[in-house]
């Protein structure tokens, strides 16, 4: 554990157990060079305890990465509970939960994520205050979906602006996968400005809910990577890219809010450098869930989350920027400016601590 712990640097990684509210979850904290580290918590019916301490420790160093891409102060962590979040869930677990993240003082802040919700982080809320994405009603966020396609919609556009001269999405062809929470809010900002439009969702009730406020195509699940379109939007599955689909894809731009879309970072993401495929890299795009949480903790204000949510466009356009100086992928270059940045502030402050000792 420490090998693999130590191989991405790591700081913190934290057991919590109790029997008796049948918690078993892990808390891993990447990096607090630019502040508490803040991360969701996934619940998940993983197979192994192994399979959970590792996508602990990707996702944590992901959401490192993504603050500090972003400009956030704002360090990375994620949590993990192991359950299933259709039957396992209780008030009890949460609370319990909410205690050990208390126990760690502010260095660690949650929030929801995949099969958790806002009810859950109002139980957590009950223990610490050390949490996020708590509902409208109490002074929180609520549900950050509606911000993260506005941040995933400016990045399109920012996307268009490079591959073609112009930011309009009028017309354009767009291959939606999943119109789930995010999904379908981008789909009613494409539409609304006039994009062409192509969806797919294994559930059939949410392409139902999907076509009461946008028009457009339904394709299946499968046929979704082949669709001739301009704009390939994947906002469902991780690995979405990868050996089979990247031979498929016809669109010239890949930009969706889902998270880990590519199967392996540095393969695929050559891989569609080379394809002409310009690929707005996933925690830039889909950072406006991290700007809309982040805000709570200033006190919350939609108007003020959406603006800072349109940084993605200036952000994206830096990243594609060095892509092009540097002749590397854009995932690359992403990846350079979190890295770079996070070396000079833990430069500055590593000299500043050690004037002051
Ligand atoms: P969601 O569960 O509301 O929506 C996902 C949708 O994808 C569902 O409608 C589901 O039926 C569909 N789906 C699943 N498998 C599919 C498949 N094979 N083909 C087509 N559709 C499929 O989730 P969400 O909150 O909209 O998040 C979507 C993605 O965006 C996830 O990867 C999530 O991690 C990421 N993300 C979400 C946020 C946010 O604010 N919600 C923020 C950052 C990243």
């Amino acid at each position: 554990m420490f090998a693999e712990i130590e191989k991405n640097n790591h700081e913190q990684v934290i057991y919590c157990s109790d029997k008796g509210a049948g918690l078993k979850a892990i808390i891993a904290i990447h990096d607090t060079t630019l502040g508490p580290a803040i991360g969701g918590t996934r619940m998940w019916n993983y197979t192994t305890e192994e399979e959970a301490f590792k996508d602990a420790l990707r996702l944590s160093k992901q959401m490192t990465y993504k603050s500090a891409v972003t400009g956030l102060n704002l360090g990375g962590g994620k949590a993990i509970i192991m359950g299933d979040p259709k039957k396992d869930k209780n008030e009890l677990l949460f609370r319990t939960f909410g205690k050990f993240v208390n126990g760690l003082g502010g260095r660690y802040i949650t929030a929801e994520d995949v099969g958790t919700d806002v009810k859950d982080m109002e139980y957590v809320r009950m223990e610490t205050k050390y949490v996020t994405g708590i509902s409208k009603a109490l002074g929180g966020s609520g549900n950050p979906s509606t911000v993260t396609a506005f941040g995933v919609f400016v990045g399109m556009k920012a996307s268009a602006h490079k591959k073609w001269g112009s930011d309009s999405l009028k017309g354009k062809k767009i291959a939606i996968q999943g119109v789930g929470s995010v999904g379908r809010y981008l789909s009613e900002y494409l539409y609304a400005e006039g994009a062409e439009l192509y969806i797919a969702d294994i559930d059939e009730e949410r392409i139902h809910s999907a076509l009461h406020t946008v028009k457009a195509r339904v394709v299946s699940p499968e046929e979704i990577y082949d669709v001739d379109c301009d704009i390939f939007s994947p906002n469902a599955l991780g690995s979405v890219i990868n050996d089979e689909t990247i031979q498929r894809f016809k669109c010239e731009i890949i930009a969706g809010g889902a998270n880990s879309q590519l199967e392996e970072d540095e393969k695929h993401g050559q891989l569609l450098k080379e394809k002409g495929i310009l690929f707005a890299p996933d925690y830039v795009i889909n950072a406006g869930g991290l700007i809309n949480v982040a805000n709570e903790l200033e006190g919350y204000r939609q108007d003020r989350a959406m603006k800072q949510a349109e940084a993605i466009y200036g952000i994206l356009q830096n990243i594609y920027s060095i892509s092009d100086e540097q002749n590397i992928p854009t995932i690359a270059a992403a990846n350079h400016i979190a890295e770079e940045r996070l070396d000079k502030i833990g430069k500055m402050k590593h000299i500043y601590s050690t004037n002051n000792k």
